[in-house]
């Protein structure tokens, strides 16, 4: 009799046992600065009018398929004007899954900078998209001389762009994302998760590039939880998009809380001004240490490059402190930590401990 690994083999393609599912560190009983959360709580009373939100939601109902009031109350929240399509996803995440999915034909190609945001290679690997990595220079601009080269050879069906650059915190020239939008012979997305902290975005621009996707997330902002994605784009883009989309993804208490968080758009607004200013604190002290280069950020983390990443790692890690260790993830990471930004109390904790390590 076959045995089920017999099976296993020789049904699931060998690229996905290849694979090792993605890991989400343990994070219990530490300083948790690892995966771009916003680290406040809510207030007491906005707590009060989810749990009154929620209360009145039917869980033994499926979600409304096509999330009208979700898609509304985005749409006013964040300025989208009506004349552009939405596309929900089960976060970000899901909707990356969508686009690929939905211009993966055989032998068509996915081209991203690197290091960059690690779904858009894994997605073009489930989907059997040919990835094309095209490294960034050094200090972590988009290298356009090898963009210009790649997108000539690869002739890309789809081209990421993490705008800001997650791990490396940056933005790219408008003019280099204008002229990879305008030279790609295909769709080119570019992925704001890390607009709020950016204050620059590409939606504008949609009604002149043609080929142009904008994708946010709910994630950075203070949201995470919720997994709340959406795509902006030309409705003949959104069209099709929708059609990959599983019909109930984004769940029914979803839909009822994030338009009560959206609405709360002071609250937001004051807590990205604390996490810029509580960067901009981070920053000076990593440059003030010695042998520490902290790179500069758009977004809630900070990419620094420390003597020995592996061992500041783990000794964050003894002090109750977790970020982001991305030695070993792309050669231009070399000896990098990737560190979110967190409360000042918990900035205050993660200087000292890094002020300790000798
Ligand atoms: N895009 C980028 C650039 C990211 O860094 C992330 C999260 N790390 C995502 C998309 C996915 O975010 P989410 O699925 O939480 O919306």
């Amino acid at each position: 009799m076959r045995s089920r690994a017999d099976f296993v083999a020789a049904t699931v393609r060998p690229e996905i046992r290849e694979l090792s599912a993605y890991a989400v560190a343990r994070a219990a009983g530490m300083i948790k600065l690892d995966a771009m959360e916003n680290p406040f709580a809510l207030p007491q009373e906005i707590r009060s009018k989810v749990a009154a939100v929620v209360a009145d939601v039917a869980v033994n109902r499926y979600p409304d398929g096509a999330a009208e009031a979700l898609k509304r109350s985005l749409r006013s929240a964040l300025g989208i004007e009506d004349s552009w399509g939405l596309v929900v996803g089960n976060g970000s995440d899901e909707l990356i899954q969508i686009i690929v999915s939905a211009l993966a034909r055989p032998g068509a190609t996915l081209l991203a900078p690197e290091p960059s945001f690690v779904m858009y290679k894994l997605c073009a690997l489930i989907a059997g998209m040919r990835y094309v990595g095209v490294p960034l220079t050094p200090d972590f601009v988009l290298d356009m001389e090898a963009m210009r080269a790649a997108i000539e050879r690869e002739r890309p069906a789809l081209v990421f762009l993490a705008y800001p650059n997650n791990p490396t915190g940056n933005l790219w020239a408008d003019a280099h994302v204008e002229e990879i939008v305008r030279s790609a012979p295909g769709l080119v997305v570019v992925d704001e998760a890390y607009h709020a902290f950016a204050d620059r975005t590409f939606v504008s621009r949609l009604g002149d590039l043609p080929n142009l996707v904008v994708l946010r997330t709910l994630s950075k902002l203070g949201m995470a939880g919720l997994r709340l994605g959406y795509a902006i784009a030309a409705p003949e883009w959104t069209t099709e998009l929708d059609k990959l989309r599983p019909p109930y993804n984004v769940n029914v208490l979803t839909q009822a809380v994030a338009p009560v968080l959206l609405a709360q758009k002071s609250l937001y607004a004051d807590q990205v001004a604390r996490i810029k200013a509580e960067r901009s604190r981070l920053c000076a002290a990593l440059t003030s240490m010695p042998g520490v280069v902290a790179f500069g950020s758009e977004t809630n983390f900070v990419l620094a490059r420390v003597p020995d990443a592996p061992r500041w790692f783990a000794r964050l890690k003894e002090a109750r402190i977790l970020v982001k260790n991305m030695h070993g993830s792309h050669p231009l990471l070399e000896n990098c930590l990737r560190m979110t930004v967190g409360t000042p109390t918990e900035m205050d904790a993660l200087i000292a401990a890094l002020e300790a390590i000798r």
